[in-house]
């Protein structure tokens, strides 16, 4: 296992969907705690105006429930301020913490370290995932069905609104407000690509798909407790890129690896897919 070594050895790729399977508030102003505010409101972006799930909150909330998964020490990365709870997520401080196991912490390796000090190059990019032109909704005998927005009504473009009561705890007084979320159905097209340079990206890579299958039995973005963010995986493709095929994608095409509707399916299918992948047993290409 060469410490040192950081030749790219290749990229895994996964592309897919991530579908809402119950509405979706990911907010795109602060936390948004202001009772009976309007400014719940779901990031967009700017272009197009339509809503959209950043990579980067992708990435923390898998990351989150692997410390969790994981058993990992949890380290404070911003101290709690007035009502904003402290966040409290695990990174390896030192080289001697990183490699404690014998081998490289895998949740750090894949995600990366919080502060100045990068150990190594962080294996995993996860991209924002834009919304797709068809929902997936149920029709009236239960069975799923495509449909695209313009067929569907929404109170705002892509949204819907609803009103809740937020309970004040120390007055006990209903404080209606209105919560933007995107509806149920919603697809959004992920993409995240896994850069790999030694056989310890195996485990890295299998923490990955860990964190995938984790997030769709937590919830994404806000009112988890409420029963928004439901997410689930869907039509997964995983391929391989080696690095020569950078260079020669005609000489080097991408190799597929595996398909799977579900997260699930590719994790049982994770020898198989990662026996074709050469720097996962030291070799090189
Ligand atoms: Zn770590």
């Amino acid at each position: 296992m060469s410490g040192n070594s950081v030749q790219l050895q290749g990229k895994i790729v996964i592309t897919g969907a991530l579908q809402a399977l119950t509405g979706l508030r990911i907010g795109g102003a602060g936390a948004g705690m202001e009772i009976g505010g309007l400014d719940n409101v779901v990031i967009r972006d700017p272009v197009t105006g339509r809503p959209y799930v950043p990579g980067s909150s992708l990435k923390g909330k898998m990351r989150s429930l692997l410390t969790r998964a994981l058993g990992k020490p949890l380290k404070t990365l911003v101290e709690p301020r007035g009502n904003i709870p402290a966040i409290r997520i695990h990174w390896c401080e030192t080289e001697a913490e990183y490699r404690s196991g014998g081998r490289p912490c895998p949740l750090c390796r894949a995600f990366g370290v919080a502060g100045q000090r990068a150990l190594e190059p962080v294996r995993l990019i996860v991209r924002d995932a834009r919304l797709l032109e068809e929902l997936e909704i149920l029709d009236e005998n239960g069975q799923p069905a495509r449909k695209r927005w313009s067929e569907v009504n929404t109170d705002l473009p892509y949204t819907e609104v609803k009103w809740e009561a937020a309970i004040d705890v120390l007055t006990a007084a209903a404080n209606p407000r209105q919560m933007e979320r995107v509806p149920a159905g919603a697809r959004f097209e992920v993409e995240m690509l896994f850069s790999v340079y030694d056989a310890d990206d195996r485990e890295a890579f299998r923490t990955v798909l860990l964190g995938m299958r984790l997030l769709e039995d937590d919830y994404l973005g806000g009112s988890g407790s409420r029963g928004y963010g439901r997410v689930a995986f869907r039509d997964l493709q995983v391929r391989w890129k080696p690095v020569a095929h950078y260079l020669d994608p005609q000489g080097h095409p991408a190799v597929p690896l595996t398909e799977g509707r579900t997260v699930e399916e590719v994790i049982a299918r994770f020898d198989e897919l990662a026996a074709r992948i050469p720097a996962f047993e030291g070799k090189q290409g």
